[in-house]
């Protein structure tokens, strides 16, 4: 039995019931339902909400990081560097355009790309870098950016899991030359269903990505290149509207949350660093004897979850890119140990105190056996 969900969508959605069902009705009654005025309202909001000129609405998170790499020209036979733990859709975008994800480690403190790690790694080939906020953590982008500029690489943020998070007071999705944002229902700012936005500083680039998402048309039936059919729709986009004026209170219950968390460990598990701009899509802590750590809480009655169990330089779908394990220690290390605890804007005090309590309990015996 769960007794502290890891996440609880139906809490938020009470909170909202009656504007979200009155702005679903809304689209119901107008029946316009590709590209209307609630995406293009949105677009504008989530521009002015993140710091850039404009956002282009597509289909889900991964079609924003495809199509924002396709604007950035990354084709075949061109390396992208990726930090190697994440979510998949970081990677398999830079392989479905015909390009080589090249892997990088990550710091060990922030769970985030290692500038020194994809120094090492830029080749002649290397077109673009992709920095992602993993957790809600911004990136290093002054070491990000700085290695772009010495070497001309592209710049696309996977800022899924962190809209509203700030490196050093910029926006994080404002600083590359594209933000990807991800609207799954699970991220800090979730629709019901799929949906993703691109970020970007200027008129000329969303163009381009506007054919991008309609068939490469910028006028109906008219291609000019190779595009997609990837839409955010108006029932999403309704949905998000009512949500977006939410997220900066929701992002700083994120905030105390960890807050709380940070006090409750102290002293009992590696807890993550509480960054400025840092806004908790995740709580993550580092846990040596992490299954069964896991395992304990969920008999506990505590819901976690390991993001993520397999690095990216070791999934299957990579083998033929040759790399071993002890290849990028930070990243396998992470991959090992990490476990994410309960976090979500509603969640209560007495439900961190058990989340606590819990781990409290399944560490005992392995501090008892620990040699002193
Ligand atoms: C969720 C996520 C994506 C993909 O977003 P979708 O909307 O699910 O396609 C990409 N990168 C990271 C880091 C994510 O967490």
């Amino acid at each position: 039995m769960i007794e502290v969900p890891i996440l609880d969508l139906q809490r938020q959605f009470r909170s909202l019931r009656g504007e979200i069902t009155a702005a679903v009705l809304d689209v119901l009654e107008a029946q316009h339902f590709i590209l209307g005025p609630n995406v293009t309202a949105l677009e504008r909001e989530a521009a002015a909400f993140c710091g850039v000129e404009e956002a282009v609405g597509v289909a889900s998170g991964t079609d924003a990081l495809l199509l924002a790499l396709a604007a950035a020209g990354v084709g075949p036979g061109d390396e992208v560097i990726v930090p190697a733990f994440s979510f998949i859709a970081t990677a398999d975008v830079v392989s479905l355009l015909g390009a080589t994800p090249v892997f990088a480690d990550i710091e060990r403190d922030s769970f985030n790309l290692d500038v020194r790690s994809a120094r090492a790694r830029v080749s002649p080939r290397t077109r673009a870098i992709i920095p992602v906020h993993l957790y809600g953590r911004p990136a290093d982008m002054e070491g990000v950016l700085a290695l772009a500029r010495e070497h001309g690489l592209a710049v696309v943020e996977d800022c899924a899991q962190a809209m509203g998070a700030r490196f050093g007071g910029a926006p994080v999705g404002s600083m590359g030359d594209y933000g990807c944002l991800s609207f799954f229902p699970s991220k800090n700012l979730g629709g019901c269903g799929d949906g993703g936005m691109i970020l970007v500083r200027d008129g000329e680039r969303a163009a381009q990505l506007r054919m991008l998402r309609a068939h490469g048309s910028r006028r109906k039936y008219v291609s000019e290149v190779q595009g997609w059919n990837s839409r955010l729709d108006e029932l999403q986009a309704a949905i998000l509207r009512v949500k977006l004026p939410h997220l900066p209170a929701w992002n700083e219950a994120r905030r105390e949350r960890a807050l709380l968390y940070r006090e409750l460990l102290a002293g009992l598990v590696e807890t993550p660093e509480m960054t400025p701009g840092h806004v908790f899509h995740q709580y993550t802590v580092w846990l040596r004897d992490r299954d069964r750590v896991a395992r304990a809480l969920a008999e506990a009655g505590v819901q976690t979850f390991v993001y993520y169990p397999v690095p990216l330089h070791l999934q299957p779908m990579y083998a033929h890119l040759g790399y071993r394990a002890g290849d990028l220690p930070e990243a396998e290390r992470a991959a090992r140990e990490a476990l994410s605890l309960p976090m979500f804007p509603e969640l209560r005090a007495d439900e961190q105190e058990r989340v606590a309590a819990a781990l409290r309990y399944a560490l005992e015996p392995a501090m008892e056996e620990a040699p002193c």
